[in-house]
C-alpha cells in the first residue's frame, strides 16, 4: 500500500477494533514509517516471522495497542522481552505521554528498536540490552507499570516482571485465550510476588481475513516483591512459582 491508503486502511481498521480513539493521521504516517523499516531491516537481519504488510497491522500494531489503555498519563512503562519493539514501539507512538524502556536480551533487536526510535522521533522510549533478572538488580520496583508479549508462560514471566513494578503499580500480561490456563498455573506465584488480579479483559481482534483472540491480565502490586525474586532464569524456568 502507498502512504495514504496505508494511512485510511489501519485508521479504518482501528476504529472497526474499537480503538479509533487512539489514532490520528501523524500517528497512523509513523507507524507506516515503521512498518516499512521493519520490512526492510528483516531481509537483513531476522526480527520477526510476521511480514505480510497487513499481518503486522493485525498481530503487531493492533495487538500492541490492546494495553494503551492500561496505563494511567505519563505513567513510566517497561517492557520485558521486548524482541523487535512489541508492544513498545506502537506504543510510544500511539501514547507519546508514556515514558517506555525496553529490554531484551538479544542486542540486534534492541539495535533495531533503538534505530526505529530514533528514526520515528519516539523521544519517550529507550531501548537496552539485557536479561530480566539482572535489570531488576538496578531498577527494582522503579516503573509504574510492567508489560510483556509472548516471552514466557504466566508463572515464569511474573518473576520476570512483577519485581519492577512500584507499590501500586500494574504487571499487564498480553495472553492469548489460552490464558486462562497459564493463570490457574500462575495465581500462588502472582501473589508470593506481592500482587493481586485487578481485571482481566477478554477481546478479538479482526482484519478481513483473521480473527484473533486475546486475553489481557492486569494485576495490581499491592505488597513489596520479597527481595529473593526474581530467582536466576534456570531456577525460574525450572522451579517456577
Ligand atoms: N515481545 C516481542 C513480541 O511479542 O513480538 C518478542 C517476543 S519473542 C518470542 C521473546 C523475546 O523475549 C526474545 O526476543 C527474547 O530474546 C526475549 N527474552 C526471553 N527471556 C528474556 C529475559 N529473561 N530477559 C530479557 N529478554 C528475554
Amino acid at each position: 500500500m502507498d502512504r495514504n491508503s496505508y494511512i485510511i486502511y489501519i485508521i479504518d481498521l482501528f476504529e472497526k477494533n474499537g480503538l479509533g480513539h487512539l489514532i490520528d493521521t501523524d500517528k497512523a504516517s509513523k507507524l507506516y514509517e515503521l512498518s516499512s523499516l521493519l520490512v526492510e531491516t528483516n531481509k537483513i537481519t531476522n526480527l520477526t516471522a510476521i511480514t505480510d504488510e497487513k499481518d503486522i497491522i493485525l498481530k503487531h500494531f493492533l495487538d500492541s495497542a490492546t494495553v494503551c489503555d492500561s496505563f494511567l498519563e505519563e505513567w513510566s512503562i517497561l517492557d520485558v522481552g521486548c524482541g523487535a519493539g512489541f508492544p513498545s514501539l506502537p506504543l510510544a507512538i500511539l501514547r507519546p505521554d508514556l515514558k517506555i524502556t525496553s529490554i531484551d536480551s538479544t542486542g540486534k533487536k534492541i539495535n533495531f528498536v533503538n534505530r526505529a526510535a530514533n528514526l520515528l522521533g519516539l523521544s519517550n522510549l529507550k531501548a537496552i540490552c539485557t536479561r530480566a533478572e539482572d535489570f531488576a538488580k538496578t531498577d527494582r520496583e522503579f516503573f509504574d507499570a510492567c508489560t510483556s508479549r509472548a516471552v514466557a508462560r504466566l508463572n515464569v514471566l511474573a518473576e520476570l516482571c512483577v519485581p519492577f513494578v512500584k507499590l501500586g503499580g500494574l504487571f499487564v500480561a498480553m495472553k492469548s485465550d489460552k490464558g486462562s490456563e497459564e493463570y490457574n498455573e500462575a495465581k500462588k506465584g502472582i501473589i508470593t510476588l506481592g500482587c493481586e488480579l485487578r481485571n482481566m479483559n477478554e477481546l478479538t481482534l479482526a482484519d478481513e481475513n483473521t480473527v484473533i483472540a486475546r486475553e489481557i491480565y492486569c494485576f495490581e502490586k499491592i505488597v513489596h516483591t520479597p527481595m529473593q525474586y526474581p530467582r536466576n532464569y534456570s531456577q525460574i524456568a525450572k522451579k517456577p512459582l
